[in-house]
């Protein structure tokens, strides 16, 4: 067996929970008045002090505050729901859950009611901290589940902070009347064994399936903090580095890599609640912007768009991309571009996954040009292996599937040790559906994928979920969905296979593919929408053993033209 380990020395991990280890080592790298956390839109900050007395506040609510308001109490263990676009209340909450050792389990905010009832149900989730804007969703979620108005008011807080009382919610406890109610003082302990213990529940398909939930522990979180350290070029001369904080805090890249890192490491975030890329010109100019992580069509837009020449990004200093391939040529095109314009901007690529608390592999921003393409080195402490089809260690520049073991690999799937046991290898390997190279530096690039799943802009989208929904639309018999490219938009777009239960020659295949498309709309999140369209098959490709032959559907999609 070839096990492949991190360049980089190891690191020591602490054994505590997050809140404390966040707050512990965050001044020795600022002071406790500087911003931590900066709406863009109002220029409103909460500094790092305000953040734990705020975070241990909130903690206080959710162990009694929040009770003696009518509202129920939680105890260690517990499992709170967030769903929320980006805000100033998302430390305030988050550290809150943690402080008062209660997990989080993070929504996508543009989940349907249908959607967000899964996670709710499935995380075991005994409440909901949610936006003003998005409450309307909450409250069709807990209608459709027949839970009386009553009890719906005891399980909802209004995660307003900074903002005026959104007309509509004045039914509900918000984060201001909590905040007034006291402190839990001093944080939950999770030290030694404890720091094993469950922080986030973000949701991923894994290689096959639904969505499952991810158990990510406060050590893991630690882990990834820690390792990251190495790779992020923070300017400790100047100390005039802030971060813009454009990904979903819903998501782990956001979660660990805007929340934590940035925090421990003494710079501010500037929270936006959405990408549009004249705010972003506007944001990076107006607060100066240093560093910032995103997503591949981000970067395509920065480029591409003709506003980027009007505005100053000449304070960016590090850009890194995350979440779905960064090609080399769309890399080298905007750091040429934004060099004429004064930023000398190193881009680098990162490369990971929910199960592995974000970033595994990152380019050192020195081998940003040299290697670029590439998702750089595995970080510290972590071992991996290639692995062929025939479970063999692949060569050098040979194709593997990726297998990974070290600090940052989640606990399991929640509930679902059928998922556990097909995830891991017998030695603790986690098996991650990728297929990488790797060359004779230790250079990885990810070439290829094995798994079912389909990343929409850096969303997952699981093809089995859009086929169980599918298979409900009262004229279709079978269903297949798979990612196509799109180039123009850097991203994999869904694509679904029906068959017709009259059989294709028998209908007009054209009108019925928009009528699908029109029908999965209101049931899904904007990211899962079929918008490589939906073509009538006469049967869907299936393995002897029923399982879906997804390649089959993919060299066919290569010679196919649809309209979208
Ligand atoms: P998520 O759990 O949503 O972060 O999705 C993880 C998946 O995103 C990985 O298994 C990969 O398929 C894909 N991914 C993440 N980073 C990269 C990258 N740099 N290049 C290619 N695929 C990536």
């Amino acid at each position: 067996m070839r096990i492949i380990k991190s360049p980089y020395p190891d690191v020591s991990i602490p054994d505590e929970s997050l809140f404390t280890y966040l707050f512990r080592t965050c001044y020795n790298e600022g002071k406790p008045t500087d911003p931590a956390f900066i709406d863009a839109a109002t220029g409103k900050a909460i500094s790092r002090e305000q953040t734990r007395d705020f975070a241990l506040r909130f903690a206080y609510a959710l162990r009694e505050g929040f009770a003696q308001q009518g509202g129920i109490s939680l105890k260690r263990g517990d499992t709170i729901m967030c769903f929320s676009v980006n805000s100033i209340s998302w430390p305030i909450f988050m550290y809150g859950a943690f402080a008062a050792g209660v997990k989080a389990t993070l929504a996508n905010s543009g989940y349907t009611a249908r959607e967000l009832e899964y996670q709710y149900k499935d995380s075991g989730s005994k409440m909901v901290v949610v936006h003003p804007m998005m409450l309307p969703v909450v409250l069709e979620m807990f209608q459709n589940m027949n839970i009386p108005g009553r009890e719906v008011k005891q399980r909802v807080i209004i995660a307003d902070y900074g903002m005026k009382r959104a007309p509509g919610t004045e039914n509900f406890v918000n984060i201001d009347d909590l905040l007034r109610k006291g402190s839990l003082g001093v944080e939950e302990q999770f030290a030694g064994e404890l720091a094993h213990e469950v922080a986030f529940i973000c949701y991923s398909s894994g290689t096959t399936g639904n969505p499952k939930g991810v158990m990510t522990t406060h050590r893991n979180v630690i882990a990834e903090t820690l390792l990251a350290r190495k790779v992020i070029p923070v300017d400790k001369k100047k100390r005039d580095d802030v971060m813009l904080g454009v990904l979903p805090f819903y998501h782990i890249y956001g979660a660990c890599n805007l929340m934590a890192i940035p925090f421990s490491n003494g710079f501010p975030v500037v929270v936006v609640p959405k990408f549009d890329i004249i705010a972003t010109f506007q944001c990076i100019e107006k607060y100066r912007i240093t560093m910032m992580l995103a997503v591949p069509p981000m970067f395509l837009a920065m480029a591409r768009h003709p506003a980027r020449t009007k505005h100053n990004l000449s304070t960016l200093r590090y850009m890194n991309s995350g979440a779905a391939p960064l090609g080399a040529p769309l890399a080298t095109e905007l750091r040429t571009k934004l060099q004429a314009q004064g930023s000398n901007c190193w881009i680098t690529q990162g490369y990971g996954l929910t199960e592995s608390t974000s970033g595994s592999h990152c380019l050192h921003f020195e081998d940003h040009e040299r290697k670029v393409g590439t998702v750089g080195h595995l970080m510290s402490n972590m071992e991996a292996r290639l692995v062929r089809e025939d479970g063999t260690d692949a060569e050098v520049g040979e194709p593997g599937e990726l297998w990974m073991r070290g600090p940052i690999i989640m606990k399991g799937y929640h509930n679902n040790p059928e998922a556990n046991a097909k995830s891991f290898s017998k030695d603790g390997f986690f098996i991650t559906g990728d297929v990488a190279t790797i060359d004779e530096e230790g250079y990885f690039r990810i070439v290829d994928r094995v798994k079912e799943l389909i990343k929409y802009k850096g969303f997952q989208v699981a093809p089995a979920e859009l086929e169980s929904l599918l298979l409900q639309h009262p004229d279709i018999n079978d269903a297949a969905v798979i990612g196509i490219e799109d180039e123009e938009e850097a991203t994999e777009i869904p694509r679904a296979y029906v068959v017709h239960k009259d059989g294709r020659q028998n209908i007009d295949t054209e009108a019925f593919a928009r009528a699908v498309q029109k029908w999965i709309e209101p049931r899904v999140a904007k990211h899962k929408l079929l918008r490589g369209g939906v073509v009538v098959i006469d049967i869907i490709p299936k393995s002897l053993s029923g399982k879906i032959l997804r390649r089959e559907l993919k060299e066919r999609a290569k010679t196919e033209t649809v309209s979208t």
